[in-house]
């Protein structure tokens, strides 16, 4: 098969081609082979771009659920992944990456046709940044020691980390490769077993990717994926009295029931990346207009708007907001929605007809609240049969209306001016949720006061959405507990064993 990178200038139509070309997996992968669901229930998978069907896909649902839990219990008791060497999950992990980079374009492909991204960001993001995930987490774990305590010296006490068991991993549709290489990444490294259910939505790479873990060398029932619905197969994780730990991103409300399930079951660790409405603030003393122009529009348009730590507030000082708002109108002209399988295209479909709705639900409540919509506003290209939105800015919006509060995961900006930099501080951290923020400024002094006040698990200065594998990614507030990435991330995903030996 010719790949998108054989291809000198990949025209849209040889990629559309590659497309028609992929051999697309649609069972649950339970110990190492697909499998139905034991209901034989499926259902479609719409390409968001076309709204044309390109597969059933099995519908997992409790029974399945079960079995890919005894699975992984069974692979993860008998030790073969979970007591193997560091070094050896290492060998395992490090190959999983090189296959997923050596499926880029495959994936990448899946992915669009999936979820509608842009197959430039697919190819050249989510996919090289999935495999640097699972590779980072390979990397790290036989370099990581555990501890002896300081006790009195008739004593040794030795403090290891063991894995947990049985991890349910449960993933949303924006990131759908990417947010389960945060997950199956550092839970395997640290020897659990992963059951992953990719959304609904985006079920497509998840199982792909399941098939090159065990040719990779992952043991059957380690890596366990389970297609379907939250309320179904979701639900069904949540509330297994044989899983330990559920790892969740997604939204806030889901979240939560994620909470209930497990004090209603068998109390299972829960960690939690949820939603949010970041501040992008721009101070008077901005030093760089264009560049906060352009962090401030791809901020809130990359991914179609369909990212968890959007920057969808915009906070500006009234003194430069015409200067910064002309400036980012101009970047939002050049991000025109368009077919995701074109190389060119920089803002794909959005991912469903609900969530199509669901968008433009708010820019009618945004008009009928009293913002003034300065740019965009509409569903765009119906004719292709997608769900594309153009990039819509409004402005004179206040912090009390609907679409300063409520997480949009579409391409919408809030523009909230303001003249009182105290003021702004207490705007940016009045939300429920707390994922990212930002702040420009050409003074230090005020940077540092910023970072510090800001409440967000992440905050920028003079940049926005800039990160690595390096660097530790969650919420304060309601936008969840524990970290994702980073070797932050090894914790959550072991448990403290503190063994006393006395030596007399
Ligand atoms: P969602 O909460 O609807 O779904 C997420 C996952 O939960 C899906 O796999 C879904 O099938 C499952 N689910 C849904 N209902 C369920 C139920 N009743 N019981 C059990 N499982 C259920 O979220 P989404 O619409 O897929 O994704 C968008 C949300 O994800 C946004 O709120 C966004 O902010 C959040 N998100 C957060 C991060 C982060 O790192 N904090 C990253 C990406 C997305």
């Amino acid at each position: 098969m010719t790949t998108i990178t054989d291809l000198e200038a990949p025209e849209a139509r040889d990629v559309r081609r590659l497309a028609e070309e992929l051999e697309i997996r649609t069972g649950a992968w339970i110990d190492g082979a697909y499998a139905e669901a034991a209901s034989s229930e499926t259902f479609a998978k719409i390409n968001p771009a076309t709204g044309v069907e390109i597969a059933q896909v099995a519908a997992g649902d409790t029974e399945d659920v079960d079995r890919a839990v005894r699975g992984a219990r069974a692979a993860f008791e008998s030790g073969v992944w979970s007591r193997s060497a560091p070094r050896q999950r290492k060998k395992v992990l490090t190959r999983f990456a090189a296959l997923i980079e050596d499926h880029a374009d495959e994936l990448a492909l899946l992915e669009t046709i999936d979820m509608g991204k842009p197959i430039r960001d697919a190819r050249r993001v989510d996919v090289p940044l999935a495999a640097q995930c699972i590779a980072y987490y390979g990397e790290a774990v036989d370099k990581v020691y555990d501890e002896v305590a300081p006790t009195d010296p008739s004593a040794v006490v030795m403090i290891r980390r063991e894995p947990l068991g049985v991890v349910g991993a449960v993933v949303p549709w924006n990131f759908p490769l990417m947010m389960a290489s945060w997950k199956i990444g550092p839970a395997l490294a640290t020897g659990n077993s992963v059951v992953l259910k990719p959304a609904e939505q985006s079920p497509l790479t998840a199982l792909r990717v399941a098939e090159l873990g065990a040719e990779a060398g992952l043991p059957d029932g380690v890596l366990q994926v389970v297609p379907g619905f939250g309320e179904t197969a979701g639900q069904a994780i949540g509330r297994h009295p044989d899983v330990d730990m559920i790892t969740f991103t997604g939204s806030t409300e889901v979240g939560k029931l994620f909470l209930r399930y497990s004090g209603e079951s068998n109390m299972k660790r829960v960690a939690l990346e949820c939603g949010g409405k970041s501040p992008h603030v721009v101070l008077e003393d901005c030093g760089d207009l264009e560049a906060a122009a352009q962090a401030v529009a791809w901020g809130v348009f990359y991914n179609q708007g369909e990212v968890c730590n959007a920057g969808s507030r915009l906070l500006v000082h009234e003194s430069v907001r015409e200067a910064l708002l002309e400036r980012v109108v101009a970047v939002a002209g050049k991000i025109r929605p368009g077919d995701p399988l074109d190389p060119k295209t920089r803002m794909g479909a959005i991912v469903d007809d609900r969530q199509l709705e669901r968008v433009l639900g708010y820019i009618e409540t945004g008009r009928s609240e009293g913002a003034e919509l300065h740019l965009g506003g509409s569903r765009v290209l119906e004719e292709t049969g997608g769900y594309f939105v153009e990039p819509t800015i409004f402005d004179a919006v206040s912090n009390e209306m609907t679409i300063a509060r409520e997480e949009i995961f579409g391409p919408v900006l809030s523009t909230i001016s303001f003249t009182d930099d105290a003021e702004a501080l207490a705007i940016a951290n009045d939300t429920i949720y707390g994922l990212a923020a930002a702040v420009w400024t050409s003074d230090v002094t005020k940077a540092h006061r910023w970072g510090r006040d800001l409440r967000a698990g992440v905050v920028w200065v003079n940049t926005f959405d800039a990160g690595d594998i390096t660097s530790p990614f969650g919420g304060f507030k309601q936008s969840g507990f524990g970290r994702d990435k980073s070797i932050h991330a090894l914790e959550k995903f072991t448990d403290l064993k503190a063994i006393w030996i006395n030596v007399g």
